[in-house]
Formats: structure tokens, C-alpha cells, sequence
């Protein structure tokens, strides 16, 4: 089975280039739901590129009866933020015009949407497949009204255009995965909202964070929210809905890096997940890899550690170490410059329970910067 592949030009530079990014759509025999993929809106998060390139030699070898439904996958899908440097480093988190992190950008419905509660009473007793394609539509139409904007002769923010391309492509999905990495060092793990623990599983990595408190416009909020604020809707109303949405951010390893260990995690979990949700068939289900027992963390407890003052860092824990409250993280070796010898270490103790999900790549910090995190 080919894909459609289309370039999409998203960005003219004051040399005249212009930025694209490609779309491969690959469409099956049958109808059914769509996925949406995409990798590297985070500049140093390059590694969901190698994660599609190898979905997309999967999904080729696939024949057309083998698909239900359409999956869409978007690599390199920020070309300004992958192509940033600072000497051998890329960051590529904030666009370096206005300073906005590329995935706090993204629009809101529920931001916007009037009356949801209405919404919902009008439709308390209507089939869930027909209040779902009633409510696309709706947010379709609200969304269609930002194009409008970006044509009037006083022009909108790159940020504007930009959410715009992705979000067109994304809007009417049913599923949609965004591929990033920390842009330190991390575990692999995925961001989850409320609802859907069961179907994290599906993705078969060792740990999930569930979104109980949002950052704000980011890529995955912005789809799933007006979703999970219409479910809470009927829920006041006596009426439990799931709407057959989902969401997700996996962060599969190191910023700057494809570690083939991540790579393989992302492209067996995202095999499984396609698989067991249906749109594939045919195909064995790819070897688990996970542990038993996925460990389930929430963003309203996660713990990052900021230095409390400048210095070389010296950690005393490792990627995926359990800590307890109390347990040295790291040392601290600072100069004083006060005509003295240093005082002895620094040490820096854990102030509650935890696993090791994330470290700083740089150890030099000025006083104020991050360190480590567990969730
Ligand atoms: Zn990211």
C-alpha cells in the first residue's frame, strides 16, 4: 500500500525559501477511524521522526485490505524549530521571534465554545456516534472562521498561520498521537487524559502521566479538550458519555538523539496501539516489552528540582531510579568567591517519593535552573 504524500508549504523567510512539511496519508479498504500522527514540533525532539520513518515502512508493507480507515503522519512537522542551532545544540522549544513555546500555540474550542451544557441537554438522549459527528462539525465551523482572519489585510503571527496548517489536518481525527522526547534525558513514557488509562496500556510503555493539569494550548490539549468539557457536560447531566477520542504525547527518550531503544518502543507501541484499536488487521501483534504493570503518574504530582544555587552539578541518581524522601539526588559543587576554599558539597535530598524520569543534560546551572524531576 502507497501513501498519498503531498508537501505542504507552511513558511516563507525573508530570503525567499520556503518551509514545507510533507503529509503521507495512507488510506485503507475500508472505511473507518482516522489517526493522526506527527513528530518533532519540539526542535531537539527529533526522535518521532525515526519512529514515523519506520511506521512508514511498515504501514508499505501493509496491502489495503489489511487497513480500516486512514492514518495521516507528519514527520519533521516544525522545519523552523528543527533547523535552530546554537553551536552544536539545538533547542527549538520557543520560537526565537516572540519567545512562544511551538506547543503552547494551538487553539481551544472549549475556550470559544457557547453554551456546552446546552449543547449537551439538547442532545441527552441522542445516539453517541450521532451527538460525536454533530460536535465535529461544530468545532469545524468555529475553526474555519480563524482562516478568515488570517486573510485580512492586516495579517495574523507566524503562530497563527502555523497552528492553522496543523490543526486542519488534525481536527477531524478520531485519534492523534504527537512524538517528542525531553529535551534532556528521559524515560519513555506518554501523556494521558482523563478516561483513557486502559487505553494507555495499549501503547506499551513502562510509565503514563495523566494530564489532571493542563499547561495550556498545547497540541494534544487543544484536540482533546472541548471532547473531555462536553463529557463532564452530560456527566452533570446524569449522562456517562466516552466519546471514541484519544489524545496522546509520548516522550520517547533523550533531546538531539533517536536512542534506538526509544525508537523501537515508539514504533512497537504505536504497532500495538493500531492493531488492538482495530485499524490494522492481519498482522501479528509486535512482541510486549513493557513491564507487568504500567506505573501511573499525574502532572498535579510531579516533582522538578531547581537548583538552589549556582554550580556544577553532580547527580546521585539515575534514569529510572525509585527515591525515597529524604535520599541525596545530587551534589552541588560551588565556588563562593569570597577569598576562600569552596565549602564542602552541597548535597541536594529528594523531598518526596518518586522515580527518576528526567535529567538535566547541562550540569552547570546558574542558581534557579532545573536539575532532575520524578513523578
Ligand atoms: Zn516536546
Amino acid at each position: 500500500m502507497q501513501p498519498n504524500i503531498t508537501s505542504i508549504p507552511i513558511l516563507q523567510l525573508a530570503s525567499g525559501d520556503l518551509l514545507s512539511i510533507e503529509l503521507y496519508r495512507f488510506f485503507g479498504k475500508q472505511s473507518g477511524a482516522k489517526v493522526y500522527l506527527q513528530a518533532n514540533l519540539h526542535g531537539a525532539e527529533i526522535v518521532g521522526n525515526a519512529v514515523i520513518y519506520g511506521l512508514l515502512d511498515w504501514l508499505s508493507h501493509l496491502k489495503p485490505d489489511q487497513l480500516n480507515g486512514e492514518i495521516w503522519l507528519v514527520p519533521v512537522c516544525n522545519p523552523l524549530g528543527t533547523n535552530q542551532r546554537s553551536h552544536y545544540f539545538s533547542s527549538g522549544r520557543f520560537n526565537p521571534y516572540d519567545g512562544k513555546d511551538w506547543n503552547r500555540i494551538f487553539w481551544d474550542y472549549e475556550k470559544e465554545a457557547e453554551d456546552l451544557l446546552g449543547f449537551a441537554q439538547a442532545h441527552l438522549n441522542v445516539e453517541i456516534n450521532t451527538i460525536q459527528d454533530i460536535y465535529r462539525k461544530r468545532i469545524q465551523a468555529q475553526f474555519e472562521k480563524l482562516a478568515d482572519k488570517l486573510r485580512l489585510p492586516a495579517g495574523a503571527p507566524l503562530s497563527d498561520h502555523y497552528r492553522f496548517h496543523l490543526q486542519s489536518l488534525c481536527l477531524d481525527a478520531d485519534y492523534l498521537i504527537d512524538l517528542h522526547s525531553t529535551s534532556n534525558q528521559g524515560l519513555d513514557y506518554l501523556y494521558y487524559f482523563a478516561g483513557r488509562e486502559e487505553r494507555a496500556k495499549l501503547f506499551d510503555l513502562d510509565y503514563g502521566i495523566l494530564l489532571d493539569r493542563y499547561d495550556g494550548d498545547a497540541f494534544d490539549e487543544a484536540f482533546i479538550k472541548p471532547w473531555l468539557a462536553l463529557e463532564q457536560c452530560f456527566a452533570k447531566l446524569g449522562r456517562t458519555l466516552r466519546f471514541d477520542r484519544e489524545a496522546w504525547t509520548l516522550e520517547l527518550g533523550n533531546g538531539m538523539q533517536m536512542k534506538p531503544a526509544s525508537v523501537k518502543k515508539g514504533i512497537l507501541g504505536i504497532q500495538n496501539y493500531l492493531i488492538q484499536k482495530g485499524l490494522v488487521q492481519g498482522v501479528a501483534l509486535p512482541p510486549a516489552i513493557s513491564k507487568p504493570q504500567m506505573y501511573l503518574a499525574s502532572t498535579s504530582k510531579l516533582q522538578k528540582y531547581y537548583s538552589p544555587f549556582g554550580g556544577m552539578v553532580c547527580p546521585q541518581v539515575s534514569l529510572g531510579d525509585s527515591v525515597q524522601q529524604g535520599q541525596m539526588l545530587y551534589q552541588l559543587l560551588s565556588f563562593n568567591k569570597q577569598s576562600l576554599l569552596p565549602p564542602t558539597q552541597i548535597e541536594v535530598v529528594a523531598q518526596q517519593n518518586g522515580i527518576v524520569y528526567d535529567l538535566s543534560s547541562n550540569q552547570a546551572v546558574n542558581m534557579g535552573e532545573y536539575v532532575l524531576a520524578t513523578f
